[in-house]
Formats: C-alpha cells, sequence, structure tokens
C-alpha cells in the first residue's frame, strides 16, 4: 500500500455519518446534525434543465476544463466580486466538485518535503489533501473569528512553504475573512512568493449585516491567488459534482491538467444544468435567505439557554461551533450523545488540533428537526 495513503485517515464527516447510519439501522431514531450539506432541493428550473440535458443527450465527455457556456457564467457571476475580472477562456477550470478543485491547486504547487499553511479549525479534508501532495500540513489556529497573529503566521513559513489555504466563510466557525486580512495574507504571498488558495464555497452563505469579501477584492489577486467554489452550496447541487478555479492562465492550465488526469470531466449534464443554475441565481438566494436566516436566529435563540455550551453566532456557512466547557475529549462526548439521545454531530478535533472540545452542529436542517435535536442535547447537559 502507499506510504502516503497510509497516513490519510478518512473523511472524518463519513466516518460520523457511517456511525449514525449504523445506529440508524438498529431502529434508533437519529437526528442528523453531522451533514455539511443544504437539506433542500435545487430550484424547479434546475431540475428541468437536468432532465432536459439528459433527454438531450448531452451524456457524453466535454472538454476537461468545462463547457464554454458554464465557465462564461461562471465568470460573469464572479465579476462582481472580483477587481480584476477573468478571462473564462484560460482562467476558468470546471472541475468535479470544489474539492477537487482544492487538491488540483495543492497538486500543482507543492513537491515532496514541502508545507502547505492552514486556517485552523479547518475543513476535514485540507490536510489529507495536503499529505497526498507528499507535503506537511501546517495549522496555524484562528480563533472562531479569523484572529491571527501575524507574527505567528509568519513563524510557520519557511523556504518550502508554497501556500496558504484560506475558507472564508469557514466552515466550521462560520468566520468571514476582512479585506484588511485578506490584504495582509496577499501581502504575505508576495514577499513568500506563495499561493493564496481560497475556498469560498459558502460564500452565498451569509447573514445578518455581515458581507462576504473574495479574495478578488484585492488588487492583482489572481498572480499569487486561487479561488476555488462550487455549485454544491451555492444551489444545493452537492451530487452534482460541479465545482471551479479561478486563476492566472498558467495555474489554471495546471488545474486542467488535473483534471484530465482524474476525472476527464466534470459530468456533462450537471454542467449544462450548471447554466441554468447561474441564469437563476438571484431566486435561489431569495430561496437560500429564506430558508437559512430563520434556521441560524433559531439555533442562536437555543443554544445560549442550553448548559455546559457557549458558542459565537456564525457570520456564515451553515453550522454552529459550540465550545464544550466540562469536556475536553470531543470525540466521547459526540459517541456518548449519539448512543443515549440519538443525535449526530461532528466532533471538533475532526477539524484540526484547535478544534478539540469543541463540536459542530449543522443548521441546513429543517426548523422541526432543529427543534428536536435541541431539545435532546438540552436533555444530554441537564443530566450530566
Ligand atoms: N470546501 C469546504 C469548506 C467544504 O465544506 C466542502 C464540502 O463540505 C467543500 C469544499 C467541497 O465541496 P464540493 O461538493 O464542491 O466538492
Amino acid at each position: 500500500m502507499s506510504k502516503v495513503l497510509r497516513k490519510i485517515t478518512g473523511s472524518a464527516t463519513s466516518a460520523t455519518f457511517a456511525k449514525a447510519m449504523a445506529l440508524e439501522a438498529t431502529g434508533k431514531d437519529v437526528v442528523h446534525f453531522e451533514i455539511g450539506q443544504p437539506d433542500f432541493l435545487p430550484i424547479d428550473q434546475i431540475l428541468s434543465a437536468t432532465v432536459a440535458a439528459v433527454q438531450e443527450g448531452r451524456v457524453k465527455y466535454t472538454i476537461s476544463k468545462g463547457i464554454i457556456e458554464l465557465r462564461k457564467a461562471i465568470a460573469a457571476y464572479y465579476d462582481s466580486f472580483l477587481i480584476d475580472s477573468v478571462d473564462y477562456e484560460s482562467e476558468v477550470v470546471v472541475t468535479a466538485g470544489g474539492k477537487l478543485a482544492v487538491y488540483a491547486a495543492v497538486q500543482s504547487m507543492t513537491n515532496p518535503g514541502d508545507n502547505v499553511v492552514i486556517f485552523n479549525p479547518s475543513w476535514v479534508s485540507y490536510g489529507d489533501i495536503v499529505t497526498a501532495a507528499g507535503a506537511e500540513p501546517r495549522f496555524i489556529a484562528m480563533g472562531t473569528k479569523f484572529s491571527f497573529n501575524e507574527a505567528d503566521l509568519r513563524a510557520k513559513i519557511n523556504c518550502r512553504t508554497r501556500a496558504i489555504i484560506v475558507n472564508t466563510p469557514n466552515n466550521p466557525t462560520g468566520a468571514i475573512l476582512s479585506l484588511e486580512g485578506w490584504q495582509l495574507l496577499h501581502d504575505l504571498a508576495v514577499e513568500h512568493d506563495l499561493l493564496l488558495i481560497s475556498d469560498e464555497v459558502y460564500n452565498e452563505y451569509v447573514y445578518d449585516n455581515n458581507e462576504f469579501v473574495s479574495l478578488g477584492a484585492v488588487a492583482n489577486w489572481k498572480e499569487h491567488g486561487i479561488i476555488v467554489n462550487g455549485l454544491s452550496k451555492t444551489f444545493s447541487m452537492t451530487g452534482y459534482r460541479i465545482g471551479y478555479s479561478l486563476t492566472n492562465a498558467k495555474l489554471s492550465n495546471e488545474i486542467n491538467k488535473i483534471m484530465q488526469l482524474t476525472a476527464s470531466c466534470a459530468p456533462s449534464f450537471a454542467q449544462y444544468a450548471g447554466v441554468t443554475a447561474f441564469s437563476n441565481i438571484a431566486q435561489m438566494r431569495v430561496r437560500l435567505q429564506k430558508l437559512m436566516q430563520p434556521r441560524r436566529k433559531f439555533i442562536i435563540r437555543e443554544l445560549a439557554t442550553i448548559p455546559g455550551i457557549s458558542f459565537t453566532a456564525p457570520q456564515g456557512a451553515m453550522y454552529a461551533w459550540i465550545k464544550l466547557k466540562n469536556e475536553s475529549d470531543s470525540v466521547r462526548w459526540t459517541d456518548t450523545l449519539l448512543e443515549s439521545e440519538g443525535v449526530a454531530v461532528m466532533p471538533g478535533v475532526a477539524f484540526g488540533p484547535d478544534g478539540e472540545g469543541y463540536v459542530r452542529l449543522s443548521f441546513a436542517r429543517e426548523q422541526t428537526i432543529i427543534q428536536e435535536g435541541l431539545k435532546r442535547i438540552r436533555r444530554f447537559m441537564v443530566q450530566r
């Protein structure tokens, strides 16, 4: 077996989901807060476009960087977030999910022995993606609000550092990086000749008066940056496997090589449905906000009344990141909660070294389900 793969433990989200499903199979009623995907369907126009694409026979390979209509739609969608816009011919690559775009970016930039800095707590896959490239993940603590210390960050960077991975809005904390924060990172990237990998998959999940700031809001972002996004969260199209990258032509060419080596192309009928998705973005935005705002409000209000925990209201994304006051072992806590109350949540330790002592709940669930889950968590905490 590959020595590199031996170091990779596999997705903690999948492991927690498997435990919950196994318990459910024994007849226990389980409330799922562990899954990081919206529970609602894409809007009807997208579903109809998917059926039409299949019926029209759009089921063959496309070119590896994606159909021109979709690349045009992506470039147009992102234009409002960017200072320097992107050329859909040479600077946009459609990938088979945002995850593959992150993987491709890391593969393109690293050699064995290099390292990549990751803001932590962080999405479960970044560390493994870096390890799979033979590089070393280096975690930098960002608290619950991107409150990193510049000196600490500089101390992580050496001559083998190739990239910094930033995820804003952040999974799991919901924190959004400010323009000043981006400017500081960009200056560092220029100084050390690094790549900023900005994972922006939750950019439409932003609440109250908070505002999403793309890496693209920084002048000359393309020379030292790559933006990763996808249709999974924006349009609730997780199973379609459509992601994309935006960056300079040279790096886009390398990302496209990874597409050729791996998926060949993103699913063709899904790409056509994606074009329809972007042409209905206004409607999807309204739907998303109408569904998610009340759920977030509800979970913030209810969590504040549960003993033994504390949390910060998320600015974006779809998660409540909760500190356990009297428990330092998040796996033990989540396992006991699942077994005794049938509530599945993610242990914080899965999100890297700074996640221990926390748990993550997804609130992309119907309010009645959130209510039932929180009722059980409250009972669990009161009994402890
Ligand atoms: N990036 C982050 C931060 C995520 O949370 C996820 C999925 O949960 C992804 C990327 C992957 O998304 P996709 O379905 O586009 O591969």
